[in-house]
């Protein structure tokens, strides 16, 4: 299996670190908001990539955190009148139930941010004991030039600074060096822990090295997210988790592109969003939204219009269909004809996953197919030895995709 690996910006065979369990670490959601389908489309992605491992025989520990401690949530919380806690209660439970509505395992550890306060403290005091840190009146910084591989995830052209980002990590233009620590302020309210750096609560970029390494060690097999994520949260994580261990943090970097809607990022920040439960409402199925947010291969950008999502999704519902019409099929014999459908259809199902999860090249494969089978029903060349090996294969290869 073949892997496209962001930092080396090739495609690796895949081989984890230890035989017994592959360890990935998926960046999950700030709950200030609520998630949408852009968002989802990431978690499939990664879905998608934990069940095909599971296909192949691994077994698989994936890790997904929750950001809630963060400036966007306080900042949230604060107009809604609500403790922090309180604010993001109902966002978090919402997120799952679209989760499982898209059909997702759930991670095998959620790690919540406001959780795992004591581990970030740790880190910091590791980061900070290795010479990494400078302290400003306004938190603890990672110092960046100290660290000679920042920018080479992102590819930044000679490691020029990028500008201020939009986070505010990066507390002062002209300044590169992101908040592993930051002071309270009375915006910050109740939110603050103590610490041997002074009263305060973490960057949200330390959030992510504390809680994978906790429980994934220090070097992942693979980390995943979104490709906004690149940087400056990956290039940090990067800079912070091996600063503090000297050893590489991840093996390989996954990222999807982002959905567009009308050729336009859907963003919480523009307000262009669709959420699953709203599509639900508008007679579009969970199950077809799935299938159409992992039509296209997850490293190019997908484009959402009702229009485009109709005439996609037909092809699903007819394989849906052959497989009902093929349930019915009687007849005695046959079963060779069935074998030699079921090969091909599991054959071009995992060629195309073992390159890079080339899912687009999987359901076109399984398309084109699943034509010829109803040719074949139609002239009753399909007996019910045929027809049960034909629709266990899609079955297998539906618990992996899990749309038909
Ligand atoms: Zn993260």
């Amino acid at each position: 299996m073949r892997l496209f690996d962001s930092y080396t910006r090739e495609k690796k065979t895949f081989h984890p670190i230890s035989t017994k369990e592959v360890g990935i670490y998926t960046c999950g959601p700030s709950v200030y908001a609520y998630s949408h389908i852009g968002n989802f489309r990431t978690y499939l992605f990664e879905d998608l990539l934990v069940r095909y491992l599971r296909y192949k025989g691994y077994s698989v520990r994936r890790v997904m955190n929750i950001t809630d401690v963060e400036d966007k949530a306080i900042v949230q919380a604060r107009i809604e009148g609500k403790s922090l806690e309180q604010g993001q209660r109902d966002k978090v439970r919402k997120f799952f139930s679209d989760f499982d509505e898209l059909e997702m395992l759930r991670p095998n550890i959620i790690a919540r941010a406001s959780e795992h306060i004591p581990e970030m403290i740790k880190l910091i005091g590791k980061i900070c004991s290795r010479g990494y840190c400078k302290k400003e009146k306004d938190g603890v910084y990672f110092n960046v030039k100290k660290f000679k591989k920042y920018g080479d995830l992102a590819h930044l052209k000679n490691r020029k600074y990028l500008g201020k980002m939009i986070h505010d990590d990066y507390a002062r233009e002209g300044l590169w060096d992101f908040r592993l620590w930051k002071f309270w302020s009375p915006a910050d309210g109740k939110t603050n822990w103590k610490s041997q750096f002074g009263m305060g609560r973490p960057g949200w970029h330390i959030e992510c090295s504390a809680m994978a390494m906790k429980y994934l060690g220090e070097t992942l097999d693979i980390h995943c997210g979104g490709s906004d994520n690149v940087y400056p949260h990956h290039e940090n994580e990067i800079a912070q988790s091996e600063s503090a261990t000297g050893k590489k943090f991840a093996n390989f970097w996954l990222h999807a592109k982002h959905l567009t809607i009308g050729k336009k990022k859907m963003s919480k920040r523009t307000g262009n969003v669709l959420y699953v439960k709203q599509l639900k409402k508008a007679g579009v199925p969970p199950k077809c939204l799935r299938f159409y947010l992992t039509s296209e291969k997850y490293r190019n950008s997908l484009d959402f219009t009702i229009e485009k999502f109709k005439s996609k999704v037909c092809n699903c519902e007819q394989t849906r269909k052959m497989v009902t019409r093929l349930k019915k099929n009687g007849g005695s014999g046959g079963g060779k004809v069935g074998e030699r459908i079921a090969k091909k259809i599991i054959g071009g199902f995992e060629d195309a996953m073992d390159d890079d999860l080339n899912t687009k090249l999987a359901y076109r494969r399984i398309f084109r197919i699943m034509k010829d089978v109803e040719k074949l029903i139609k002239e009753k060349k399909l007996t019910k030895k045929d027809s049960l090996a034909i629709i266990s294969a899609i079955e297998k290869i539906d618990d992996v995709l899990r749309v038909f």
